[in-house]
């Protein structure tokens, strides 16, 4: 078997698309939604995931700005910036780039965003409203894979679901909405037992561990809907070599690194029915949720 490639740029397109007429109509009220983006320190990676947030703020039209504060910042300092945003009625949604330097409390800057601005759905009245199965902000990445899944016309009641990874950004969140559209849904993470045996079972098996390429086939059933949510940079070359396909080896040799799922991707594509791609897979689908969630705000607000 080989796995159908599950789009997400092409699907997060649709959403994008979709949201233009939302957009025209808050337009047409006098509403433009906007971001407001907090990056603390000076991570590699936070820039760039905030920079290609920002970039598709301007492509849809939204107000966007990026406060960026030194990597040396206090937990009070983050926090002004924090209810700066809050006070500011042109800013609907406010996104803190995680993760924050070890110094700062990222637990008390995340409580500071006001509910109603939290569009990565981080603070515990929205995590608490998920729950409840009443959800306002959905954290953007189990709501990208969410959209993947219903978009691609995957069947949830009553299947079998295997989170593997529960963070509360994305295990979590996950297994809440897989569960909240009648899935089966079991949870595994670093203390499971025998975890190919428990990944098996599942008939859509949805990996955010943060380890390149460790989803192997022996943990996959056949015909599994496979969802790979890891980004990861991978700098040796014969794990490189082991993991991408040959049209991305030279990628990798220009640049000396390349970004790889939790998914071994050659191996699961034998076995899956479908499976998503890393990069193209559900990034992009988690930046259109994040903008799906701005325009929300805005309207809401309005
Ligand atoms: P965290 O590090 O917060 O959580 C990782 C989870 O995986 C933990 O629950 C951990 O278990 C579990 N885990 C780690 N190693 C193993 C293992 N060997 N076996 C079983 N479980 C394991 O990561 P995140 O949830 O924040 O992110 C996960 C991945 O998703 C990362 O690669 C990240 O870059 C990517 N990501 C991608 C996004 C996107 O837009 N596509 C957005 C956000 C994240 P335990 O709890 O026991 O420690």
């Amino acid at each position: 078997m080989t796995a159908t490639r599950l789009e997400g740029t092409k699907l997060a397109q649709e959403i994008l698309a979709e949201l233009r007429g939302e957009l025209a109509a808050l337009a047409a009220r006098g509403v433009r939604p906007g971001l407001g983006a907090l990056l603390v320190g000076d991570d590699a990676a936070s820039a760039v995931y905030v920079r290609s947030k920002t970039r598709r703020c301007e492509e849809l039209g939204l107000h966007h700005e990026t406060r960026r504060l030194a990597a040396s910042a206090t937990t009070e300092e983050v926090l002004a910036a924090v209810e700066d945003l809050n006070r500011r009625p042109e800013i609907h949604g406010i996104l803190v780039q995680l993760p924050l330097p070890a110094q700062v409390d990222a637990q008390r800057v995340l409580d500071a965003v006001r509910p109603e601005k939290d569009v990565d759905g981080f603070h515990p009245v929205n995590v608490g409203r998920l729950l409840q199965k009443r959800a306002r902000f959905v954290p953007c990445t189990p709501a990208g894979v969410m959209q993947l899944l219903a978009r691609s016309g995957v069947e949830l009641s009553g299947r079998r679901a295997v989170v593997l990874g529960r963070s509360d950004i994305v295990g979590k969140p996950m297994a809440l909405l897989l569960m909240h559209a009648d899935a089966t849904v079991t949870v595994c993470h670093s203390r499971t037992r025998d975890l190919a045996a428990v990944t098996r079972e599942a008939d859509v098996l949805v990996a955010a561990i943060g380890r390149p390429g460790m989803v192997r086939a022996e943990h996959v059933k056949p015909g599994a809907v496979v969802v790979d949510v890891g980004i990861n940079r991978v700098s040796d070359p014969e794990l490189a070599r082991e993991l991408l396909p040959p049209e991305r080896l030279s990628e990798f040799e220009k640049r000396g690194y390349a970004l790889v799922g939790d998914v071994h991707a050659p191996q699961v594509a034998a076995v899956a029915s479908a499976l998503t791609p890393v990069p193209g897979g559900v990034g992009p689908l988690t930046i259109a949720m994040l903008m799906a969630n701005t325009v929300q705000a805005a309207a809401d607000a309005s």
